[in-house]
């Protein structure tokens, strides 16, 4: 993560459902406040299951290129996901994080304090493994002696196990609890989560500034549960359970709404809200544009421009802080739009 660019150009991916109505307010934040990035450049780029309609294709070929060669980052909004198995589409972004090797989905979970110098209540980060589990998406629908059968995959690898890990224990270390749990089911899964969890553990034995960071372990129903009490900072899980995990962390901070994330690997990293395409309101211009917006931020935070990522984030605590312009999802009336009206008076 290294600043020293002479522009910086970000790939936009609204795809579909509200990610085209919130993706356009991040663009705004960068635009109005990401003041110490060189020369920022947006490239518009389609993708998602409206493109896979009108194309034939979810992730056409020109996206996926233009991504590789000429961003340096990128921000998705969110794919509508047909409730039914249609023939020939699957999700562009569980393919993009593939294609890009995102592996590690970094999901902070931080409420608004009520004051600027009072501590969140809640402020952890939930660290969700990105490539394997059961998304490798092998299954099978066969007939046995009673009927239909359906099995599934999950992989778990202790390369990508490991190197999750060393993401999760460099996040933790550079908090002030410095203090990460894993998460896990091996009293159940003892083959798949027990590689899980031993090589995750393991990474602390090989590098010594881990040995600062305290690590406990959780199974992943009682987290769920705990989460409501403040004993975690950064908790590492496989795929579907950080999937879950960090949908039932954002109902701690008000709304789906709020909670950003980035896709990132070793040379790439993409910026994506948890919430989905929000179809129940999409087109009403009322979806949270806050998921996008911190997502933004983090974003730029991960590639080293600190200052304008905490421009950001400040921006968007005090309109939360001061309450007058909250979306419905927060209690309020306001619309999507006047998000970009705010931002650039903050600027
Ligand atoms: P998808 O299959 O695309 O995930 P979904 O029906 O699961 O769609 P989500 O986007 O996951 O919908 O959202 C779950 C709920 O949270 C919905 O009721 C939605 O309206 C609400 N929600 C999600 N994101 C936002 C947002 N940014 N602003 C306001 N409400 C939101
Ligand atoms: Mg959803």
């Amino acid at each position: 993560a290294t600043a020293a660019r002479k522009s910086l150009t970000i790939g936009l991916i609204p795809a579909d459902g509200i990610g085209k109505e919130v993706i356009p307010a991040a663009r705004t934040a960068i635009e109005a406040l990401g003041s110490d990035i060189p020369t920022p450049k947006f490239v518009d780029l389609i993708a998602g299951f409206e493109t896979f309609t009108r194309t034939g294709v979810a992730l056409p070929e020109e996206t996926v290129e233009v991504l590789k060669n000429d961003c340096d980052c990128a921000l998705f909004g969110s794919v509508s996901s047909p409730s039914r198995k249609v023939v020939g589409y699957s999700s562009p972004i569980v393919a993009l994080r593939k294609i890009l090797d995102l592996y590690a989905n970094i999901r902070p979970v931080v409420s608004v304090s009520p004051s600027p110098d009072e501590p969140s209540k809640v402020d952890m980060i939930v660290v969700r493994e990105n490539t394997e589990c059961l998304y490798v998406k092998q299954e099978q629908q066969t007939f046995g002696e009673h009927g239909k059968e359906a099995r599934a995959t999950r992989l778990i690898t202790e390369r990508a196990s490991t190197r999750i890990g060393k993401m999760a224990f460099e996040l933790a270390l550079a908090r002030p609890r410095r203090h990460l749990t894993v998460i896990h089911k091996s009293n159940v899964l003892s083959v798949t989560d027990g590689l899980f969890r031993e090589s995750v553990r393991a990474v602390q034995t090989k590098d010594p500034r881990f040995e600062a960071v305290t690590v406990a372990e959780q199974l992943v129903d009682s987290a769920v549960y705990r989460q409501y009490f403040p004993i975690y900072d950064v908790m590492v899980a496989p795929n579907l359970y950080g999937d879950i995990l960090s949908d039932a962390a954002a109902a701690l901070v008000g709304s789906l709404g709020v909670v950003p994330s980035v896709n990132a690997g070793d040379t790439f990293v993409m910026g994506e809200p948890v919430h989905g395409s929000a179809p129940d309101i999409f087109g009403q211009g009322i979806a949270n544009p806050v998921a996008s917006i911190r997502s933004a931020a983090l974003m730029l935070r991960h590639l080293g421009y600190t200052e304008a990522a905490h421009r950001i984030d400040n921006a968007v605590d005090s309109v939360l802080r001061e309450g007058q312009l909250l979306t419905p999802d927060l209690g309020g009336t306001a619309k999507t739009q006047e998000y970009h009206i705010s931002l650039q008076k903050n600027s």
